[in-house]
């Protein structure tokens, strides 16, 4: 049978973005400036070169210029393992029974196995063309690192990656993957760092957490000679560079005039989901079109849904500049049951500003339900999805059911960011009858909230 839109729509080489977009040039309220926590001043150019690179810095700090050209050194390694296919899930909607026509943009098709080497490759160029001699950062579950690991092999760049300790332990092969590509992975926290120290002596046997390692990679960067910091979400750089998933998304879809009513996309720090919606949220902006737009979260880390908007901490160590974001308090841990990734207490200030200004909506889901969805997906699609991304399947398949109840054929796209063959822990745990759902209550979260900091904006 043929069909008029293929399974896969790929793009050409010569289609390929050869620009990112700031959305934020767009937007009529900016995301807030970052605040130096001493002294609650915005923070400058000058202010954040002890930790970032300079480029990035500019972009970090850009609000104005819409167009970003891709150095050609990027795009040419984009090319090895871009453009990544837009896959019209036929199999999916056929099982589901749906008029609703789903689409799905797949990053998984890279050895780190997510979409995080789209701003991994472009951090560690602009490290490398400042002439330095590595970068530092930190990672939960492991993609971030994997794939930083990637981009420095590459470049040449020494990396050095804090890993929360409890990964560090139940994932030995991501550990082992980084190690092949030359980092050097040390459990979080450690003895290296003094804020390491400082939270071991406070908390012995702790199993780490996000915040405690972005406190650990910061003063490893400022404490030798020729390495900054880099981060794998959250700010306003990386989403910036995750727009290559967003803008490849739009050309896809333009090829064959195809209009989507709905997008969505899980969220950690928001990284994905602000890359893959923001040249539609561009046209949103500019009154051109509109679009619904839903951010998918975890029930057990629920930053958009019951979180703040404030300023908070972006670690817990507290060295890191204060963000304004949709946040849980940067004390807040999600429970040690929680499975399925995404568990950083904030929110990207960009997506945070745009959620409030309610131009997008966000659900939370429970993982048990998170995992049933990536089990559907999986048996009738072929790729085993991370669990992360599963949050997003599993709200396009209800979103998809609205639309069997009322016979609407609505265009719904996701965004698929990875595979999960390393997170076969959560998978058998699921198999085998034993996940739980755990939903913080409000007490839970008031502990979180009042760890926030006395800024007067809050
Ligand atoms: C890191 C990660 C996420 C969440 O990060 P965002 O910055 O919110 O995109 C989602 N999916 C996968 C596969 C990841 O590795």
């Amino acid at each position: 049978m043929s069909r008029e839109i293929p399974y896969k729509i790929y793009l050409e080489e010569k289609e390929m973005p050869k620009q990112w977009y700031n959305v934020r040039a767009d937007m009529k309220n900016k995301p807030a400036p970052l605040l130096n926590p001493a002294t609650l001043k915005p923070m400058g150019y000058e202010d954040l070169r002890p930790v970032f690179c300079d480029d990035l810095i500019r972009q970090e700090l850009d609000d104005t210029t819409p167009y970003i050209d891709i150095p050609q050194e990027i795009l040419d390694f984009y090319k090895m393992y871009r453009p990544s296919p837009l896959v019209r899930a036929y199999c999916l909607e056929k099982k589901l029974d749906t008029p609703a026509k789903i689409y799905y943009k797949f990053e998984g098709n890279n050895t780190s196995g997510s979409h995080k080497l789209n701003s991994a490759i472009a951090q560690a160029y602009y490290a490398k063309k400042q002439g330095l001699k590595g970068v530092t950062t930190e990672t939960g579950a492991g993609q971030w690192g994997t794939a930083l690991s990637m981009a420095c092999a590459y470049l040449e760049l020494d990396c050095q990656v804090y890993m929360v300790k409890c990964s560090y332990e139940q994932k030995p092969f991501r550990r082992e993957v980084m190690r092949t590509y030359g980092a050097k992975v040390t459990p979080s926290p450690s003895e290296t760092t003094a804020v390491g120290r400082k939270i071991l002596a406070e908390h012995p046997g702790t199993s780490g957490s996000l915040g405690c390692a972005i406190s650990e990679a910061v003063e490893a960067a400022t404490q030798q000679e020729g390495y900054r910091y880099v981060l794998g979400s959250v700010l306003n750089q990386v989403l910036l560079h995750q727009t290559v998933i967003g803008l490849e998304t739009k050309a896809a879809l333009d090829k064959y005039g195809i209009v989507p009513d709905m997008i969505i996309g899980c969220a950690g720090g928001g990284s994905n989901l602000g890359g893959l919606i923001s040249p539609f949220m561009g046209e949103k902006l500019k009154g051109e079109r509109d679009y619904r737009i839903i951010a998918v979260e975890p029930a057990s880390c629920p930053s958009f849904t019951r979180g703040r908007f404030a300023y908070d901490f972006c670690d817990t160590g507290m060295v890191c500049p204060l963000a304004k974001m949709y946040t849980l308090g940067s004390g807040f841990i999600p429970s040690a049951n929680h499975a399925g990734g995404l568990r950083y207490h904030g929110m990207s200030p960009v997506l945070s500003q745009l959620y409030h200004d309610g131009l997008m909506e966000a659900v939370s889901v429970e993982q048990t339900a998170v995992f049933e969805a990536a089990e559907q997906f999986a048996r009738v699609e072929g790729i085993l999805p991370a669990p992360e991304s599963s949050h997003a399947i599993k709200v396009a398949i209800d979103e998809a059911l609205k639309c069997k109840e009322t016979g609407e054929e609505k265009t719904i796209v996701f965004g698929l960011t990875g595979t999960g063959y390393f997170d076969m822990y959560a998978y058998e745990k699921f198999n085998n009858g034993q996940m739980t759902d755990t939903i913080p209550t409000d007490e839970d979260l008031a502990k979180g909230f009042a760890g926030l900091p006395n800024v007067p904006e809050n």
